[in-house]
């Protein structure tokens, strides 16, 4: 399974969590699902590129029951609440502030 994902996955220097951002916010953790069978990964590796106030996320992790390497969708939080999830057509607003759904995971996210 050496594709670019795979190569890539290897290559990156994981930063380390908890993550302060420059915004005020800690990431305590960052779950990524594997988009074949929806488990979460292992071996998860993040790289966090901060701003004033917006901090975009990359993430890779392994499913050893499909043997692939997830790279998870881009994401980038505001410190206003705002939140932004890369699609294949596009960048995507969300504001975790009102969907339930992705305030849950925002916080299991940043524990606060
Ligand atoms: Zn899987």
């Amino acid at each position: 399974m050496m594709d670019k994902q795979v190569e890539e996955y290897i290559a990156l220097e994981s930063d380390s969590l908890p993550h302060l951002t420059k915004w005020g916010f800690t990431f305590e953790s960052v779950e990524i699902t594997c988009s074949k069978c929806g488990k979460p990964t292992v071996d998860n590796k993040y790289r966090f590129i901060d701003y004033d106030k917006v901090t975009r996320v990359i993430g890779f992790g392994v499913c050893w029951d499909c043997n692939i390497v997830i790279k998870a969708e881009p994401m980038q939080l505001y410190d206003d609440g705002r939140y932004l999830v890369k699609k294949t057509d596009g960048w995507v607003e969300l504001n975790w502030k009102t969907e339930r759904k992705w305030l849950m995971k925002i916080k299991s996210w940043f524990k606060k």
